[in-house]
């Protein structure tokens, strides 16, 4: 299916990428200003910075400004940068090329057009340091610049919003959003209209994490239907009763498991269209009783689930499982369900980042992901030399039979190196591998740094030291991303560190896109220094059995070590059927979210109209004109008005939750169906995504229409006075509390999203 275009442009080996011929021209002239702006007073400076509009005026004030705020002139390079992000497009710059400094004269400048800037981080801690970093350097271009993060209050994010450039990690600006869906008043809007987004690490934020909602909850709950099917779910026994398969992803009632459920449930017919609710909670009370074990996936403690992150090995603060499957498990350990977590709206980051008019963005590693950045984003890519020609070297695979050959292997390349002094960084898939290996490393008396289960800040600090003399820095992938690897460290001597051949990058196994080895490789050789890397690969490695399952056995050396070119090319492939596998998913979830998203944007354009004008009260007096009549005696207008928005307002939210909760279910059931349990009301003949939208769209049109009818009906027969409407009376208590999440794992995962837990374990981060 892929268009002649892209087949070409991959042919030209630069899948989505765009000329760069067009910014190059503009070089000359900022370098021809140089002199002249460098003679300015700074006072005269911010005037020409204020001045500046056009594309290579702001590079060049820019380039004056960072030199006299941070000592560091801007390459060539990073202009070339800040000019693609000025155009819409992602830069691709390699690690340690400067990066930050070039998005912020790319943020300054769409300031100076006449914009403002959300900059998005990718945790807290890199939020905070660029914005400090960059402080001085927007004081002298006159843009105002600030931060947010996870523990900024209501207030303190409003100020951050309003400023020309904010800096906010993706999951701070997510949840701000979905809170400020459920602003009951203008005053308590937090957020600033959207306008440029600038991503950093944007492949990560645009491909890895795009489809991983972020949740609003709120207090509701329906414990005793909890612990009714809890009750159920225990009564029923393994393979006579469900089936669990066999990667135990997921749990299936067998048609005896289903007429036991049905009989305890008085009779009903759980496959019926009109039980998919049922069904489901059938479903999540079922998963939380056979696939999640204590102490292994969560934890009681003090009365309460905690769930055990799976990637990190640590009890996860602030995580839930999604939809009801907390409640679910608590109902299973007999505790009192806190609160099951009614959703109120979730979003992805896909979602959040297409509501912004302009996007751009940079990263070390786009390229590869070019044609996901096209197709769901209409993103190119600029693809930025270097400053300096990258010398790092670049090994070809070691390849060996078994995981224990190849750790022995990986001990003695880490030994070898160590041995002389030169600094190394192992990457690793997960956790559990990266503390296996700690222990084999010391048990060779090679002491390590193993990086997980820290917080973001003092997760960098160690990064930053991996570049020392004789530091050995076990990590997992993602861990201290964005923190400078020095050689020398912090203190050390770079000379005699590069000398020995610079930090030498070993990856401990191939991860599931050859753009995660690349990023892991590019730790190493920054700005032109000398370094080195290589990839340790066994052939019962995960990717390997599961995306090339059919691989042909292989002849190895005493040693375990294979030779075959044929084994270097299985690999290749796995992990090409791995990529594919992905964009697939990726494809698959869009077209099942697409709907749904042209929905919410509706359902928010009409809900910001009823928040900010008096178009509840309008409506009102066209449909029940004699109530407004019979109100306006007593009641003053604008608190009718008010009342008229609160009690809009208050039906619209309750019934996009119950519409999200029906929409999931709705999903939920068709892929039931579609696997063959139960009755397939459609045949064959409808696509699962096609079926999907159909209902869904009938559903849409049922909820405009119940919003309006129960508004109405409140506001015929609510007690409205002088103080405004009772909602209470009415039956429409606002949330007491809400809370936010960010749904790891979702265990009820259809197939493609079973597929993508593979593949993100493969990723290391479920
Ligand atoms: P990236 O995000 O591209 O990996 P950073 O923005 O973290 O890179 O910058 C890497 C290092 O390069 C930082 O220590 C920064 O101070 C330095 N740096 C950036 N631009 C310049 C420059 N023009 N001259 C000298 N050093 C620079
Ligand atoms: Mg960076």
């Amino acid at each position: 299916m892929t268009s002649l275009r892209s087949r070409v442009r991959r042919f030209l080996q630069q899948p989505g990428s765009a000329s760069l011929a067009r910014y190059q021209e503009l070089l000359a002239p900022v370098a021809a200003r140089e002199a002249a702006l460098r003679d300015l007073g700074d006072a005269e400076l911010a005037a020409a910075a204020r001045a500046a509009t056009e594309d290579g005026e702001i590079c060049a004030v820019g380039r004056e400004a960072a030199r006299r705020a941070l000592g560091e002139r801007p390459f060539d390079v990073q202009l070339l940068g800040t000019l693609a992000m000025l155009s819409g497009q992602v830069a691709e710059m390699a690690t340690g090329e400067g990066k930050t400094l070039s998005g912020a004269l790319a943020a300054a400048g769409y300031v100076r057009r006449g914009h403002r800037v959300q900059v998005m981080a990718v945790n807290d801690y890199l939020a905070r340091r660029d914005a400090e970093w960059m402080g001085p350097v927007y004081d002298r271009l006159g843009v105002t610049a600030s931060w947010l993060g996870q523990a900024s209050t209501p207030d303190e994010r409003r100020r951050a919003y309003a400023a020309d450039v904010c800096y906010a990690p993706v999951s701070e600006i997510g949840f701000d959003v979905l809170r400020d869906r459920l602003a009951a008043d203008v005053d308590d809007l937090v957020t600033a209209a959207p306008d440029v987004l600038l991503i950093d690490e944007a492949d990560s934020v645009l491909v890895d994490e795009a489809l991983i909602p972020l949740v609003l909850a709120g207090s509701a709950g329906d414990a005793e239907s909890g612990r009714q099917m809890a009750e159920i779910a225990g009564r029923l026994l393994p393979r006579l009763h469900y089936e669990v398969d066999d990667e135990r992803r997921n749990v299936y009632l067998t048609e005896a498991g289903a007429r036991i459920a049905e009989q305890a449930l008085d009779g009903i017919d759980l496959y019926a269209a009109g039980q998919l609710g049922t069904l489901t909670r059938l479903n999540v009370a079922l998963h939380a009783q056979v696939l999640l074990t204590r102490d292994v996936d969560y934890i009681v403690r003090q009365g309460r689930v905690q769930l055990v992150s799976p990637s990190r090995g640590r009890v996860a603060r602030l995580q839930r499982w999604p939809d009801g499957l907390h409640a679910a498990v608590e109902a299973k350990e007999g505790l009192l369900a806190t609160d099951s977590g009614e959703i109120l709206d979730s979003i992805t980051t896909q979602a959040l980042v297409r509501r912004y008019p302009v996007v751009c963005g940079m990263t070390g590693t786009a390229v590869a992901v070019g044609e996901q950045l096209r197709e769901f984003y209409g993103l190119e890519i600029a693809v930025i030399p270097p400053n300096r020609p990258c010398i790092r070297a670049d090994q070809p695979d070691r390849l060996y039979r078994t995981a224990a050959d190849k750790e022995e292997a990986v001990v003695g390349e880490v030994a070898a190196a160590h041995g002389t002094g030169r600094p190394v960084l192992l990457g690793t898939l997960d956790v559990a591998e990266s503390e296996r290996l700690a222990g084999r490393l010391a048990e060779a008396g090679l002491p390590c740094v193993v990086l997980n289960a820290k917080n973001d800040a003092e997760e960098a600090a160690i990064v930053a030291e991996a570049g020392a003399p004789g530091a050995i820095t076990v990590s997992t992938q993602m861990a201290g991303r964005g923190t400078d690897i020095r050689l020398g460290g912090t203190g050390g001597d770079p000379e005699q560190v590069a000398r020995l051949g610079g930090l030498l990058v070993v990856g401990v196994g191939r991860h599931a896109s050859s753009r995660l080895d690349n990023q892991l490789r590019g730790r190493s050789g920054r700005q032109g220094d000398p370094g080195g890397s290589v990839f340790f690969v066994s052939m019962a490695d995960e990717l390997i059995t599961s995306c090339a399952p059919d691989a042909p056995p292989v002849d190895a050396t005493d040693d375990g070590e294979v030779t075959s070119p044929r084994a270097a090319a299985t690999v290749t492939h796995a992990q090409r059927v791995a990529e594919g596998t992905q964009l697939q998913i990726h494809r698959d979830t869009w077209r099942y979210n697409v709907l749904i998203e042209d929905q919410r944007r509706a359902v928010l354009d009409y809900r910001d109209e009823v928040l900010r004008t008096g178009t509840a009260l309008r409506a009102l007096e066209r449909s029940c004109p004699e109530r407004v009549a019979e109100l306006r005696e007593a009641v003053p207008d604008g608190v009718l008005a008010g009342a008229a928005r609160q009690i809009t307002l208050g039906h619209l939210d309750r019934a996009w939750s119950e519409y999200l909760a029906r929409a999931g279910d709705l999903r939920e059931g068709i892929h039931l169906r579609s696997l063959g349990h139960g009755p397939n009301p459609f045949g064959a003949a409808l696509n699962p995504v096609e079926e999907f939208n159909r209902e869904l769209t009938g559903m849409f049109g049922d909820f405009t229409g119940e919003v309006t009818a129960a508004t109405e009906e409140t506001f015929r027969t609510a007690p409205i006075t002088a103080d405004g409407a009772d909602l209470a009376a009415a039956g429409l208590k606002r949330p007491s509390a809400t809370w936010t999440y960010v749904v790891q794992d979702n265990p009820f995962g259809t197939d493609f999203s079973r597929a993508a837990q593979a593949i993100s374990r493969l990723l290391g981060r479920r």
